[in-house]
């Protein structure tokens, strides 16, 4: 016998990864030159070369035994000193050491954090479009997934619906932002009267309702837009963090929790999110990349090609006369497809080997996504095909 629901999940593969497959198939039939592959958030530039030498520099300087070792679960003293010291200085965070929990990238963390909020009936509420592997983790760990829907056509938050959408239930809230697929920012606007929301509801349940802030994306933002830090507009809460995307290290798993010191039950919540982890089997984070973060959390991403990759497909594919809204960061464009059925015409162009992603996974049927994390030279080359597509 086999646990059913870890089976389904196992062998249905994301529509995200078929079309990355499919992809590479088409490449060694057609040439890769005529692929247009927008489907996988996949960082294209590289990790800082100061990570490298990081790297290296430990290598030459710490103990084997000590670099190759368990660290404590929550993560060496001097990893989460130095995040903590970046934060205070970067947003005037007043954040401790004692408040950080290093992770295995967000994926796992946001696990631990739905596990160590999940109680029987307990709900949690994701905003489309959202990150898909937010219904997987949120049904694993035991608590109701539930959708508001979008706030069209800017996808910041649909705040009338948040307010009938939440009740006695609702132990939490995630957001994203900037967001994975719609590239947008919530504005301080935006996340101050979701803030005053959340606390009327939480006053009147007489419980909190946490704030679980996935927040890969932090410093991949363009034009000087403002990412707020969440905790000073929203006491209760939670920011699960990684490296994955903001130095380009989607493959060495490293990231970090962080649960505010006034969050409501700060120091409990705080066990339970390290319960959960040591029950998901969370040993530590890797050591080596403790380590490297240490040396490296004061380094930003160069953006120069994202920046010059999401210039170039927004204004080409609004010249053509699709519509999006305003990509401020992460490295995705949320666009209308054109007839108003997104799979369908995905499907139109993947004939065409222009590789997109239907919303429906991200809860937003009708829309596409577009990753572009890829060559400017691609880009320039798929927008014909994008054009052509409109004609027909
Ligand atoms: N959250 C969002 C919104 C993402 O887009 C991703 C990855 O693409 C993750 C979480 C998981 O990231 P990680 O590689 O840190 O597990």
């Amino acid at each position: 016998m086999l646990n059913e629901t870890a089976y389904t999940l196992g062998s249905n593969r994301s529509c995200i990864r078929e079309l990355f497959e499919y992809g590479r198939k088409q490449a060694a039939i057609v040439g890769p030159e005529n692929v247009f592959d927008y489907s996988l958030g996949n960082p294209s530039i590289p990790a800082p070369e100061e990570v490298n030498q990081a790297i290296r520099d430990i290598l030459a300087d710490t103990d084997s035994l000590a670099l190759h070792g368990y660290t404590s679960a929550v993560g060496d003293y001097e990893t989460r000193k130095a995040i903590s010291d970046d934060l205070n200085c970067r947003y005037d965070a007043r954040t401790q050491p004692e408040d950080f929990f290093l992770g295995c990238g967000a994926a796992p963390e946001l696990v631990s954090v739905f596990r160590a909020l999940a109680v029987p009936g307990g709900e949690i509420l994701a905003i489309a479009p959202y990150f898909p592997e937010y219904k997987p983790f949120a049904e694993e760990s035991g608590l109701i997934f539930r959708v508001v829907p979008p706030d069209l056509p800017d996808f910041q938050i649909n705040l009338t619906a948040v307010e009938s959408m939440l009740t006695p239930h609702t132990q939490a809230l995630i957001l994203n932002s900037p967001n994975n697929p719609s590239g947008v920012v919530y504005t301080r606007q935006t996340l101050q009267a979701l803030a005053e929301l959340l606390k009327k509801k939480a006053a009147e349940f007489g419980h909190p309702i946490y704030l679980i802030s996935d927040e890969p994306y932090r410093e991949l933002v363009y034009g000087g837009v403002e990412v707020p830090f969440v905790p000073h507009i929203y006491r209760d809460t939670v920011i699960c963090y990684s490296y994955s995307k903001s130095l380009s290290l989607p493959g060495e798993r490293i990231g970090y929790i962080y649960v505010s010191a006034q969050a409501a039950d700060s120091k409990k919540l705080y066990a339970a999110i390290a319960g959960a982890a040591r029950g998901c089997g969370h040993v530590c984070a890797p050591s080596l990349w403790q380590k490297v973060i240490a040396r490296c959390t004061h380094l930003r991403p160069d953006l120069e090609s994202y920046d010059r990759n999401r210039k170039a497909l927004y204004e080409g594919l609004t010249a053509l006369g699709y519509e999006m809204a305003k990509p401020d960061g992460a490295f995705y464009l949320f666009v209308k497809a054109p007839g108003g059925d997104a799979a369908a015409f995905s499907e139109k162009a993947k004939k065409k080997n222009l590789l997109l992603v239907p919303g429906d996974d991200f809860g937003c049927p009708g829309y596409f996504r577009v990753c572009y994390c890829v060559s400017y030279d691609m880009i320039q080359r798929s927008l014909p095909v994008f054009a052509r597509l409109l004609q027909e």
